[in-house]
């Protein structure tokens, strides 16, 4: 991606969403609830700015936990918060026809697909068989149960006592991380040569089911962009200081 892109639109939706999170963490919803006006601009057309790919577990609706209205974000729930071809081309549509700019990944804990996952890698190492079949419901936690293999590899444990080495938050963490690595991945491949791609930012998330948080594990690019004015901060201060100090001294000088 250009790094130097303007990414200001993906960027304001990001601090929206999360402004989103701390209201509803607070139960004071603003946005998740009937606006006559939204209605009637949605006969018109729709620009969400923002797309989320969430699991369908009952716990975590995007609009609720982000406290988002109607109109406002683009979303995709599959359990596992897992990337397919039909999620990808979900997204290439409101990323080309919507206008949408941020994309996040959010994964929560205690998610029931990365605990079916675990177990089915566990099983699968301990003899158990294989640890992906081609039923629908296996096919859809393959990337999980590999994230269970990079995860157990790392933490050097190919056998003993699996279900501590990789418990089941970690493995939330690490498949959203995952997921939205191949979103990037993804959306380079396929949207290579379109503007767009330098003003798309992508990110992984994580909802917590204890405190109601949304927090931002990793983006791409890694970190915000410093307008004019914070980077000439510190220079600024130092002139200011400095000219206060002259100030003093000519002060002191004329007494
Ligand atoms: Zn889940």
């Amino acid at each position: 991606m250009v790094q130097t892109a303007n990414r200001n639109k993906a960027e304001s939706a990001l601090g929206e969403l999360l402004s989103g999170n701390k209201r509803y963490q607070q139960g004071a919803l603003q946005k998740c609830v009937f606006n006559q006006q939204a209605f009637i601009s949605g006969k018109s057309g729709q620009a969400p700015p923002a797309i989320v790919l969430s699991c369908s577990d009952s716990r975590v609706p995007p609009e609720m936990v982000l406290d988002q209205g109607l109109g406002d974000i683009f979303v995709i729930r599959v359990a596992g918060n897992v990337l397919d071809n039909n999620v990808l081309a979900s997204m290439l549509y409101a990323l080309t026809h919507l206008g949408s700019r941020l994309v996040i990944v959010m994964g929560h804990s205690k998610c029931g697909a990365c605990n079916a996952a675990q177990g089915a890698y566990i099983q699968s190492q301990s003899g158990g068989g294989q640890s992906k079949g081609v039923d629908p419901v296996s096919q859809l936690l393959a990337p999980i149960i590999d994230t269970c293999g990079h995860l157990a590899r790392n933490a050097g444990n190919t056998g003993g006592d699996l279900k501590n080495s990789i418990p089941v938050e970690a493995i939330v963490e690490q498949n959203s991380i995952a997921t939205a690595t191949s979103v990037f991945q993804a959306l380079q491949q396929n949207l290579s040569g379109n503007e767009i791609l330098g003003e798309i930012v992508v990110a992984a998330g994580k909802y917590d089911l204890d405190d109601g948080t949304v927090k931002v594990l990793k983006r791409w690019p890694a970190k915000a962009p410093r307008s004019a004015l914070q980077k000439n901060l510190p220079k600024l201060v130092l002139l200011g200081v400095g000219a206060i100090v002259i100030g003093v001294k000519a002060f002191k000088s004329i007494r």
